[in-house]
């Protein structure tokens, strides 16, 4: 390794880089992932107090019922590249989202345990905090009756 690919290295990984840390909203449940939100009965999220680290038996437990990423939000590492809804340098999903449902940002934002990693929130501010607790069923029913 040369010393240039060294820096480079631990640039990336130093505290100063703002993608060392920034974290996907609409993750899968899996082993690692942060729990941040329930979907209530209306669809919209409810944000916990405090992220909760899960383990593979949450997730198996989870796998019992309906798809776990109908009932909770999780967040985990954003992969940038990695992911198809990578585009142009940010994420295209949540641009989708405010498309979708096009809420103003509000004077009131709600408290997210995440807001500090959220890649979302980084790019968006409040605009995506206004869209975010629609995302999952409510989404899907506007998706469905679009058709
Ligand atoms: S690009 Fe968007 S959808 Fe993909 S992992 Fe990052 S935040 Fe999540
Ligand atoms: S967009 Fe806002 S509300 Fe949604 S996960 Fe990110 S910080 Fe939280």
């Amino acid at each position: 390794m040369t010393q240039e690919t060294g820096l480079s290295r631990l640039e990336m990984y130093s505290d100063k880089s703002p993608e060392k840390s920034l974290d996907c909203p609409s993750y899968v449940a899996k082993p690692g992932a942060d729990l941040f939100g329930m979907i209530s009965e209306n669809g919209k999220v409810t944000y916990l107090n405090e992220a909760i680290r899960i383990d593979k038996t949450f997730v198996e437990e989870t796998q019992k019922g309906r798809p776990a990423e109908e009932r909770f939000r999780f967040s985990g590492k954003c992969i940038q590249h990695g992911c198809h809804q990578w585009e142009d340098g940010k994420c295209g999903l949540i641009q989708k989202v405010i498309q979708l449902h096009q809420n103003p940002p509000s004077a009131f934002i709600q408290h997210c345990a995440i807001r500090h990693t959220c890649r979302w929130y980084a790019q968006e501010k409040e605009l995506a905090c206004a869209n975010c607790s629609e995302v999952f069923r409510n989404s899907e029913m506007v998706f469905l009756q679009s058709l």
